[in-house]
């Protein structure tokens, strides 16, 4: 299974990747946490990892 996490040093707390994919990104102290790496398809997720204005989400396969 592919690890996805947020590197909370790069995150600047824009809320976009909580915005597209609610059920698997939170906000959370102003900084964006996964919170089930299976709340959207793998694909989804490296698609929202793109819009990433810092790159901070982080998915390794
Ligand atoms: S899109 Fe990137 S910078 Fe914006 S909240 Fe998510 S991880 Fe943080």
């Amino acid at each position: 299974m592919a690890k996805v996490y947020v590197d909370q040093d790069a995150c600047i707390g824009c809320e976009a990747c909580a915005d597209a994919l609610p059920d698997v990104f939170a906000m959370e102290d102003g900084k964006a946490k996964v919170t089930n790496a299976e709340g959207a398809s793998l694909e989804e997720i490296k698609e929202t990892a793109e819009t990433c204005p810092t790159e901070a989400i982080k998915v390794e396969e």
